[in-house]
C-alpha cells in the first residue's frame, strides 16, 4: 500500500482533467495566462515559460517583462504588453519569477492580482509570505529543494531527507499549494490533504530551463481554469513525459521538453 497521505497520480486521472476546448469556446474563455518572467541577465527564461504556457490549454500566453524581443522573436503569438504586471489586459492566472532576477515589484503586483498565481525560482524569494498569505484566489509555489529550504530556513540536505513533510509544511506557512521538484516530484494543498505524487519524471529532466517550461505549463492550466492541486500535478505528469519523449535515451535541452509537451498530452488523451 502507498505511504499514508500519498496519492499517486495515474494516467487516467490526468487524461480527465486535461482542459480540452469545447466548440462554442473561445480563447478568452480557455484562458489567458500572464508570464512574468525573464530579464536582461536571463531572457531565455522567459522564452522557455512562455514555451510551456503556449502548450498548456491556455487560449492567449501574455509576456510582461524585459525579454519581449526575445520571446515575440521565438513564438509570435505572445502578447507582449509594456509595463508592470498590474497594467496588463486580461489575464486569468499569474507565473512570475523564473530568472526574473531582482524585479520585486513584479511580484508584489502579480501577488495582488485577485486571480490564481504561480510563483517559481526568483520569485519564491521575492514574494513576502504575508502577502502570499492575504491572498485570496489561489496561489501555487514551485521550488525545487534548494529553494524549498531557503523559505523553510533549513539546509537543503533537511529538505531532502523529508521531502513530504516539507512540502507540507510549507504549504500550511504560506497558505498555498506547493509544488516541491525533484526525481520524485510532490504537490501539497495547504489543508493538509493527500499529498500527490508524480510518476513520470526522469532524471533527463535535471537539466537548465527544465522548471522553466515547468512554470509555464502549469500556469497555463491555471489559467485554463484547473485548481492549483490539478494544475501542478498533471503539469508534473506530462513534463515528466515530454522529459522522456524528448531525451529518450539521449540528453535533450529544456526547449526540446517543451516541443514534446503535445506529444505527452496525446499519450494521456
Ligand atoms: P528546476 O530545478 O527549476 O530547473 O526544475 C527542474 C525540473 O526537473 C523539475 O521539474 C524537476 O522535478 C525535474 N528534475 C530534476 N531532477 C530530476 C531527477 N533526478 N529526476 C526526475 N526529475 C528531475
Ligand atoms: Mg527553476
Amino acid at each position: 500500500p502507498a505511504e499514508a497521505g500519498l496519492e499517486a497520480l495515474q494516467h487516467a486521472d490526468v487524461a480527465a482533467r486535461l482542459p480540452l476546448p469545447g466548440a462554442a469556446s473561445d480563447k478568452y474563455r480557455r484562458g489567458v495566462v500572464g508570464i512574468a518572467a525573464g530579464s536582461a541577465r536571463y531572457p531565455g527564461a522567459a522564452v522557455l515559460a512562455v514555451s510551456g504556457a503556449l502548450r498548456g490549454g491556455a487560449g492567449a500566453v501574455r509576456y510582461v517583462g524585459p525579454a519581449g524581443d526575445a520571446v515575440i522573436a521565438r513564438f509570435p503569438e505572445t502578447l507582449v504588453s509594456d509595463g508592470g504586471p498590474a497594467r496588463a489586459g486580461r489575464v486569468q492566472a499569474w507565473v512570475v519569477g523564473p530568472g526574473a532576477g531582482d524585479d520585486a515589484s513584479a511580484v508584489a503586483e502579480v501577488l495582488a492580482a485577485d486571480v490564481p498565481v504561480l510563483v517559481d525560482a526568483d520569485g519564491l524569494r521575492l514574494a513576502d509570505r504575508a502577502a502570499v498569505r492575504a491572498r485570496t484566489a489561489p496561489t501555487l509555489m514551485t521550488p525545487h529543494a534548494g529553494e524549498a529550504a531557503a523559505l523553510l530556513g533549513v539546509p537543503r540536505e533537511t529538505v531532502e531527507a523529508s521531502r513530504l513533510s516539507s512540502a507540507r509544511e510549507l504549504a500550511r506557512r504560506y497558505g498555498a499549494t506547493v509544488l516541491l521538484k525533484g526525481a520524485t516530484t510532490l504537490v501539497a494543498d495547504a489543508d493538509g490533504g493527500p499529498v500527490r505524487v508524480n510518476p513520470t519524471g526522469t532524471a533527463w529532466l535535471a537539466t537548465a530551463g527544465s522548471g522553466d517550461v515547468l512554470s509555464g505549463l502549469a500556469g497555463s492550466l491555471l489559467a485554463a481554469g484547473l485548481s492549483p492541486l490539478d494544475a501542478g500535478s498533471v503539469a508534473a505528469y506530462l513534463h515528466g513525459l515530454a522529459g522522456r519523449f524528448a531525451a529518450d535515451g539521449a540528453p535533450a535541452g529544456a526547449h526540446d521538453v517543451a516541443e514534446a509537451l503535445p506529444e505527452a498530452w496525446r499519450d494521456v488523451r
